[in-house]
């Protein structure tokens, strides 16, 4: 295994539960999660809960019911609640080491090893091995498959799936800042155009013993920051004033060092396995957080791709297997992440113009309001097709298709 975050912890405790032999190979000497808060859809709580852990998460998160967008001049772009989908659905928003913690917790009672301060840089196949070595050609480990599950800009992808990623356009700074109760129970987010975006999560504690935390972000170009820090303080009347119930936290901050930038890469495999080599979370599928889905997809993916090694005894079939039970559902969130990231963050003008008529009058028609809440939710494997958490988390049978479309649920 290469990389101990979100997909790499859970698919190690997954494997090394069934009885598998796991080594995970984490390049920082500590494994820490980097950032601030992510939302957790109900598809990550399904796959949570069958990792035996929502309780664990649900006890530090907060629970997200509704998520609210204005622009500047007071237009709702999106106000979605998911209670209008299902009675009692919900999201929660998490700190970054919140899960790492709960996640760690696990994998440390499983019985899979960890090496740190091993940052793998190549692998190669030898007879029915595969061996895993750093940038001076050091072998670090040898083994039946490798699982690189090394994020966003992993550097073995290319092994499997030449194609160079990109990157969006903007990104974003984020921090951790207390939480006063400013917005409880939604995401709530502020537009100008399409140029600007702050962002405020409350995503509970970060251990049990802490204090209630926000997250708060903005967007930006990543050859902006610097420009960004040095007005630190007209950025905060700026944010202030787009929205000023949160002028206080901002008049808290000690300054631009409280954040932490992050820019977005775009990258989908193709055929996420090669060889002896599989793909897992984002070193598989990376895209931008706007529809909130990486770490959900990342621990999916961990169950399908543990599923099917119990499924299936030769590797080959099994990383076929894993591909094939998360296809549907990883390219409908990579097209959308790509076609609405620019409604969000962009220089079109037009876009954002097109967003502030359209977005949330489509909610009208009641089938559009549940496409969307569903498309949020995570449930989505197609434009017409989705699939329940619990199904997608592989812990359950679909349901019959009550639509017309046979083989949707
Ligand atoms: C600003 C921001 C906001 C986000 N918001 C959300 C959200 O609301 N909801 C959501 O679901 N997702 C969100 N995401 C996406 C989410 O964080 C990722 O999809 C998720 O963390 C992917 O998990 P992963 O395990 O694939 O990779 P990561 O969590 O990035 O873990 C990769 C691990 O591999 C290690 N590693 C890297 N290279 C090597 C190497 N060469 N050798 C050894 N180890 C290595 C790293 O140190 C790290 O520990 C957001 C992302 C960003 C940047």
């Amino acid at each position: 295994m290469v990389g101990a975050g979100v997909a790499g912890l859970a698919v190690a405790t997954l494997l090394a539960r069934a009885g598998h032999r796991v080594v995970v190979l984490e390049r920082f000497d500590r494994p820490a999660p980097v950032g601030s808060g992510l939302m957790l859809q109900p598809t990550g709580l399904a796959a949570l809960q069958r990792l035996g852990l929502r309780e664990e998460i649900a006890a530090l998160g907060a629970r997200i019911d509704r998520l609210h967008g204005t622009t500047d001049r007071g237009a709702t772009v999106f106000d979605l609640a998911y209670g209008d989908l299902a009675p009692g659905l919900h999201a929660l928003a998490v700190h970054r080491a919140a899960l790492h913690g709960v996640l760690w917790q696990a994998f440390a009672a499983c019985g899979a090893r960890i090496e740190t301060a091993r940052a793998v840089a190549g692998v190669a196949e030898h007879a029915d091995r595969i061996l895993l070595h750093d940038a001076t050609g050091a072998t670090l480990a040898e083994a039946d498959i490798a699982i690189d599950a090394s994020g966003a800009r992993s550097g073995l992808r290319a092994l499997v799936d030449p194609t160079p990623p990109r990157a969006f356009a903007y990104g974003a700074v984020w921090a951790s800042v207390p939480d006063p109760g400013l917005a409880p129970g939604m995401l709530l987010q502020r537009y100008v155009d399409a140029r600007i975006m702050l962002g405020w999560l409350p995503v509970g504690r970060a251990e049990a013993a802490g204090k209630p935390l926000a997250a708060l972000f903005w967007s930006i170009k990543p050859g902006d920051h610097a420009a960004w820090a040095a007005r630190f303080d007209g950025w905060r009347a700026e944010a202030a004033a787009l929205w000023p119930p949160i002028a206080p936290v901002l008049a808290a901050l000690p300054g631009p060092q409280a954040f932490t930038p992050a820019t977005y890469i775009p990258f989908t495999a193709k055929r996420p396995w090669r060889g002896r080599l599989v793909l897992l979370g984002d070193a598989a599928h990376a895209t931008s957080p706007q529809l909130g889905q990486g770490a959900n997809s990342a621990l999916l993916d961990a169950l399908a791709l543990a599923d099917a090694l119990a499924a299936e005894p030769a590797h080959e079939t099994a990383f076929a297997r894993y591909a094939a039970a998360r296809r549907a559902h990883v390219r409908f969130y990579q097209r959308a992440s790509a076609v609405i990231t620019p409604f969000f963050q962009s220089d079109a003008r037009s876009l954002a113009v097109v967003r502030d008529l359209v977005f949330d009058r489509l909610k009208i028609v009641p089938w559009l309001r549940r496409e969307m809440i569903r498309t949020l939710a995570g449930l989505k494997t197609g434009l017409l097709a989705h699939r329940d958490p619990a199904v997608l988390a592989g812990g359950a049978i679909p349901p019959p298709s009550p639509g017309p479309a046979p083989g949707r649920s």
